[in-house]
């Protein structure tokens, strides 16, 4: 069950209803909210007689039963999509966002040149790992928080947001404190010391999908965040590992219709290590825009064949602009449906 709590609810109206809640045998499971308490409800008891009693207590507006094993990133919890403003970005709003940049931050003139072109090309969010995780320990690990500064100045010169992993619990205050938003990648997505201290970040949190992992897991692990008190959450389908060699992994382009039925949560979508090839990634972003992601994430960078990390799947500069202007009827059409959803909502 999931209890919202009136704006004004006062705090002896939250307890109280605690109360009741344990009076039906149920646990306070997580409050989360500033504006607005919402009270998470887990265990065993008469569910119908606890909601009834609980929509006539002082300070609740409503008392809501969800079946989903995920609560608050659920469809049952909130039937209007979340959208979450960075920057000049609207995720999960009206506009199609574009999030792009290097695989790595490399080095000053690498991240500037990269920022001002995907900014003049129209992405509003500069994608860049200061803090890469690498399958072998002899590769490229990243700038650090040196990396953190030069997005930093990239923000500053084109007003683009920042978005960059976070690959450890310890290092959530100090990415947090550059960072626009927080991105979780495909290794990471069950550590969960890592999820509940992003539920205190203060910052959006992009959660990649694992390479192995289910929709429902991919939504267990956002649950973690939101349970621990960030609402602010977007998923990314970035390709799960299967039998077919031809792609670096094998794009679920079904997870966004899937996920649209069963979450509120925006759905960003990475064409870029779903397929490993820059020549596959223009036709891979058309479909991520039809089938109605709310944006993607892209790699980019001046020179791929130079690149520390992933310059085999890393567009140009050129070769973004150039997918840039081919999405365009694309995105108009995405922009047209949207509308029509909302008014078929109101
Ligand atoms: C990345 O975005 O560069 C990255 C490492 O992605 P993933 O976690 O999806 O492999
Ligand atoms: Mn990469």
């Amino acid at each position: 069950m999931i209890i919202s709590m009136r704006q004004n609810a006062t705090k002896a109206e939250i307890d109280h209803v605690c109360e009741r809640i344990q009076d039906f045998g149920y646990r306070v499971h997580s409050i989360v909210g500033e504006q607005r308490v919402v009270i998470g409800v887990v265990g065993q008891g008469d569910v119908t007689a606890c909601l009834e009693s609980l929509e006539a207590t002082p300070g609740v507006e409503s008392a809501v039963r969800i079946s989903a094993p995920y609560k608050f990133v659920s469809k049952e919890f909130r039937k209007d999509r979340t959208s979450i403003r960075v920057g000049r970005a609207d995720i999960g709003g009206d506009d199609f966002v574009m999030m792009a940049g290097p695989c790595s931050v490399e080095n000053e003139a690498q991240i500037m040149a990269t920022a001002e072109s995907v900014a003049a090309a129209g992405a509003t969010i500069l994608r860049g790992g200061a803090f890469k995780p690498r399958t072998s320990p002899y590769d490229f690990q990243g700038l650090e928080e040196e990396g953190l500064k030069l997005l930093a100045k990239a923000r500053a010169a084109t007003g683009l947001a920042i978005i960059t992993e976070v690959m450890s619990d310890r290092d959530v205050d100090l990415v947090a404190s550059y960072a626009d938003i927080m991105q979780v990648g495909a290794r990471n997505m069950q550590n969960f010391a890592l999820l509940k201290t992003l539920g205190k970040c203060g910052r959006p949190v992009m959660l990649k999908r694992g390479m192995s992992s289910t929709i429902k897991e991919l939504l267990m692990s956002a649950e973690y965040v939101t349970a621990h008190g960030n609402p602010n959450v977007i998923l990314c389908e970035r390709g799960i590992r299967t039998f077919e060699t031809a792609t670096r992994n094998t794009f679920d382009i079904a997870a966004v219709p899937v996920l649209n039925e069963l979450t509120h949560l925006p759905v960003v979508l990475d064409p870029s290590h779903a397929t490993g090839k820059r020549s596959l990634v223009p036709a891979v972003a058309k479909a991520s825009v039809a089938i109605g992601a709310d944006g993607l994430i892209v790699e980019v960078h001046p020179c791929p064949e130079k690149a520390a990390s992933d310059g085999a799947q890393s567009l140009t500069l050129e070769g973004f602009g150039r997918m840039m202007r081919d999405l365009q009827p694309y995105i108009r059409l995405w922009k047209e449906s949207r509308i029509s959803e909302a008014a078929l909502v109101a």
